[in-house]
């Protein structure tokens, strides 16, 4: 089909979830993409915070085209070996004794609530069923993930949800002592929220979570789908408070563009759940798998997430410092950032996309960068002057 058919195509043929602008990207290299027209785009975007190896990392690409000549899927019902050596490195490298893998962040979550509900059926009896969430989490869009998302636009719709949930104020210490209590069975938190409008959680009050969680036998679950994985410039975003929680949901950036994700869970917590208790046909395959073991490691390194911060911290600064008045806020960690301004940011995307730089929103005045995790600093440097020159256009 020629490209110049396909938007035409797609208001056809697309259930219509989402709007998208009129290019069609056809390859990508490194942090750049193409579309059909052969124009170039700095992508800082990364398909949302997932391509943080950029875009045909050769490393990757082989890896996975060896893997694809390999083995692809059998199957949950039998034994393959990517993924237990996929597991052994996210193990050692975090709090966790245990994972459990599905194919999305949404399903990480819900693997994560079916498990705490299993977890506090067996040890604590039938009451403690209570949920907290807190105010412009986001944590997915089927139902259980939907349930501990807040924005009402994403739930009323489909409502009714998930009972015996609530929402708390974000970084509200008060609020959550008061509301935590026996009856409350986990507590979800993103340490760096995305969607919701790139909100950092303070580290008194992810301590404060823990504290009320040890307190009333609570699991604390840290959904870094999004801050996971490096973005932050550590490893997994709570490091940097030294807070741990009982369970981390992952998924985006896991296995480079391939969908996956993964519920990391201490040894008491696994062994609530049995043969039988959940599973997925797609989850934990070789392929996926093999994929997410070259971006773990790429990732891991020191000096690789040293340098993630470096650049970030450059970055904020640069931005903190553009001579206008249209921008209330810079905030964020590492190669999350969040530009928060006095007006929507939506001609501000589009003047970017014309200028051949990829940026999205998180919320309506908030602009969000999150470049692949490889960019370098001579190429955030790029991306950052259009956008100054876009912003002082508006
Ligand atoms: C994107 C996101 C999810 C949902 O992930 P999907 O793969 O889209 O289901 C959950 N939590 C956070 C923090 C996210 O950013």
């Amino acid at each position: 089909m020629n490209p110049s058919e396909i938007p035409q195509a797609e208001a056809q043929l697309i259930v219509p979830t989402y709007s998208r602008p009129e290019m069609v990207f056809t390859h990508g290299e490194g942090v750049y993409l193409f579309d059909s027209e052969g124009k170039r785009y700095l992508d800082m975007v990364s398909g949302i915070a997932v391509a943080a190896l950029g875009h045909s990392d050769p490393e990757w690409a082989q890896a996975v085209a060896a893997q694809a000549g390999k083995l692809t899927h059998v199957s949950n019902l039998y034994h393959t070996t990517p993924h237990i050596e996929l597991a052994k490195r996210l193990v050692d490298s975090s709090f966790a004794d245990r994972v459990y893998y599905c194919n999305s962040g949404a399903e990480a979550n819900e693997a994560a609530l079916k498990f705490a509900r299993k977890w506090a059926g067996k040890y604590h009896g039938t009451k403690k069923k209570q949920v907290i969430a807190f105010e412009h989490g986001f944590h997915g869009r089927t139902y259980g993930a939907l349930s501990l998302t807040h924005k009402a636009k994403y739930r009323e719709p489909f409502a009714p949800l998930l009972p015996d949930i609530s929402f708390l104020p974000f970084n509200n210490i008060q609020a959550a002592q008061d509301a935590v209590d026996d009856n409350t069975c986990a507590v979800f938190v993103e340490p760096l929220q995305g969607e919701g409008g790139v909100n950092p959680a303070q580290g008194d009050f992810l301590r404060a979570l823990r504290e009320c969680c040890d307190a009333h036998n609570a699991i604390l679950v840290f959904d870094e789908v999004q801050c996971g994985l490096g973005r932050t410039g550590y490893l997994w975003a709570h490091e940097a408070h030294g807070v741990y929680p009982d369970i981390m949901t992952l998924a985006k950036p896991l296995a480079g563009g391939l969908p996956i994700g993964a519920t990391l869970v201490t040894e008491g917590i696994a062994q609530a759940m049995g043969v039988g208790d959940h599973g997925s046909t797609f989850a934990a395959g070789p392929l996926v798998c093999r994929a997410a073991q070259v971006v773990f490691d790429r990732i891991a390194q020191t000096e690789f997430l040293h340098d993630i911060r470096t650049k970030g911290e450059k970055a904020m600064r640069q931005l903190k410092e553009m001579p206008t008045n249209h921008i209330t806020e810079v905030r964020g960690a590492g190669l999350l950032i969040g530009i928060e301004l006095d007006q929507s940011v939506k001609p501000l995307i589009e003047a970017a996309r014309q200028q051949g730089l990829l940026v999205i929103n998180a919320g309506e005045n908030v602009l969000r960068i999150c470049p692949p995790l490889i960019i370098s600093e001579q190429e955030l440097e790029e991306g950052l002057g259009i956008l100054s020159e876009c912003i002082s256009n508006l």
